[in-house]
């Protein structure tokens, strides 16, 4: 029986990126649809859990995807809004990939040691990945702040995450380098999450900090976010830190996604979200 994976996308383009992972993860058809959202998405469920014998309902799966996080939120509850008894498929959820590039940066960040206690400022920690990162980087007993441009945009994002996941996490407004080398003056852990292409911190901002343990930088468009790491840098010492590029951690980002896509395949009541992507980093990170 052919493994057939919806891909449901927020975008009115379905990510091509979604679509080729998701065959490279064993899916033997993947069927993109765009603007996707709660209200138009119903037919469609109806169509994944009403087909297949109960036995055969593991070669079924949804993927949620697209550019807004908070769009893939509320289409990923209301898919399993349509789910009953046994009719129901496996499902994930990975707008703009922020669970999986997320739990790659942080099971690297992870792995060997002990977060519990540090501090970490997500750089521009606003959009799909930052967010992510925050909740798992919250939920290693790390404090946790983020940067944005806007405190009210910041601190919503802040709420948004507290409501949904339950942790704590700061809202800082730095719209500028200056206020963004000052937000991380006193901190163990620098994530950069910005948009491709953006310079959030130059060298000299973290190059002589004491207490400095571990750098990431998401970006993987030039220049870096964060002026000083390599794009391929995989726990590197820069300047006393243990530093992580794009390439670097993106290579188990991949892999992940790949992963979680074969997993969807196993059974037909999986739930990937950030939580469960998080877990399954952790065994194969290193
Ligand atoms: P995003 O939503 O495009 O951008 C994140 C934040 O960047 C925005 O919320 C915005 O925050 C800030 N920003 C935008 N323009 C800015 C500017 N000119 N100056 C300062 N801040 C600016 O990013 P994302 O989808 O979360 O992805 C984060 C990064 O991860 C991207 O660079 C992406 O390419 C990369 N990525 C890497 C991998 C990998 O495997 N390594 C996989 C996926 C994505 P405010 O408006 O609140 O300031």
């Amino acid at each position: 029986m052919k493994k057939l994976l919806y891909q449901f996308d927020t975008d009115a383009l379905p990510s091509v990126f979604d679509n080729v992972v998701a065959h490279d993860g064993g899916a033997d058809q993947v069927i993109p649809y765009g603007s996707i959202s709660p209200q138009n998405v119903g037919g469609l469920v109806e169509g994944a859990i009403f087909t297949r014998a109960p036995r055969d309902k593991k070669n079924t799966a949804i993927f949620v995807g697209g550019s807004n996080l908070l769009a893939g939120e509320a289409l990923y509850l209301a898919v399993q809004k349509k789910f009953f008894g046994n009719f129901r498929v496996s499902m994930m959820l990975d707008s703009n990939g922020a669970n999986t590039t997320a739990a790659a940066c942080v099971a690297w960040m992870s792995h060997g040691r002990s977060l519990q206690g540090m501090k970490a400022v997500i750089l521009a920690g606003t959009g799909p990945v930052g967010q992510r990162a925050a909740v798992m980087l919250a939920q290693e007993g790390v404090r946790v702040s983020i940067t944005g441009r806007q405190l009210d945009k910041t601190q919503a994002t802040c709420d948004a995450i507290a409501q949904r996941f339950g942790v704590t996490v700061h809202a800082i407004a730095a719209p500028d380098l200056e206020s963004r080398a000052a937000a991380v003056r006193d901190t163990q852990i620098i994530v950069a999450t910005g948009a491709s292409g953006v310079v959030l911190l130059e060298e000299e901002h973290w190059k002589g900090l004491s207490g400095l343990k571990l750098v990431a930088d998401a970006n993987a468009t030039p220049p870096m976010g964060i002026a000083g790491v390599d794009i391929m840098d995989k726990g590197a010492q820069r300047h006393g830190a243990a530093v992580f590029g794009a390439i670097g951690f993106g290579a188990l980002k991949l892999a992940l996604h790949r992963a979680c896509i074969a997993r969807l395949f196993e059974q037909n009541d999986l739930r990937l979200d950030a939580n469960e992507i998080y877990a399954i980093a952790k065994t194969m990170v290193g």
